[in-house]
């Protein structure tokens, strides 16, 4: 399978989803990181340009510590805008990754390249097989494919509905964090936390949910034209308590 993740920052899919992006990567699947912003207003002290540049390579080397294929699509740090150009944008990733499953973030997190990342994504998923609306990449020819919501930060304001067991990917998904040196800086220096615990922290209490040492938690997007009998995560666990619609 081609399996599409889209993030709104350099270090997002790592965050939420990087276990399961490791465990699509060990079952022989295609992994895509798509990042909508460039982060360049991730710093206190570092120029924008300077600091775009310097988290492009670091997601370069988060990318690379699976062999996810990267596409940068390059918006302004904490200005993503949904607008027409934007949508054309984001249907071309989506093209070239040609993806069977894809991730986005969840809708209502706290953080507007985030919610609006997730919008865009799940409002135009369908585009991608419309031949058109012109971008560089030809239409795909495959069906809608399904999309799930990543988790949020600290897991507030989302309810789980299925799980993928990460306790054999955890350590990959430190690594791919650990080259987001800039970001784990400027993480303590905003909020106040440490790269070790904002990720293990979830991934135990998530794990908790789930019934396995250490999960990441998503939820699909229900929408006609995406079908869900059989979830196409790495064997998901589903949640406990599952809601509908
Ligand atoms: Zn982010």
């Amino acid at each position: 399978m081609n399996v599409l993740f889209v993030g709104a920052h350099p270090d997002d899919i790592e965050t939420w989803a990087g276990g399961t992006a490791a465990r699509y990567v060990e079952r022989g699947d295609t992994v895509f990181f798509c990042v909508a912003t460039n982060g360049n207003v991730g710093s206190s002290t570092i120029p924008k340009d300077e600091i775009a540049e310097i988290r492009k390579k670091e997601a370069q080397n988060g990318a690379s510590v699976i062999g996810a294929e990267l596409i940068l699509l390059g918006f302004d740090d904490e200005f993503l805008i949904d607008s027409v150009e934007t949508r054309h944008v984001f249907i071309n990733a989506m093209r070239i990754a040609d993806p069977d499953v894809v991730f986005c973030h969840w809708r209502n997190d706290y953080n507007p390249d985030h919610s609006i990342s997730g919008f865009i994504v799940d409002e135009c998923i369908h585009m991608a097989g419309v031949p058109n609306i012109k971008t560089t990449a030809p239409a795909t020819k495959k069906k809608i494919p399904p999309v799930y919501y990543m988790d949020t930060p600290a897991g507030l304001n989302f309810e789980p509905e299925i799980y993928v067991d990460i306790t054999s990917t955890f350590p990959a998904k430190v690594k791919m964090l650990q080259c987001h040196a800039s970001q784990n800086a400027w993480m303590k220096d905003l909020f106040g936390y440490d790269m070790d615990s904002f990720l293990e922290i979830p991934a135990r209490f998530r794990g908790l949910q789930a019934g396995v040492p250490m999960a990441e938690a998503f939820r699909p997007s229900y929408r006609w034209g995406r079908t869900f009998i059989n979830h196409l995560l790495p064997d998901c666990l589903p949640a406990r308590t599952v809601e509908s619609g």
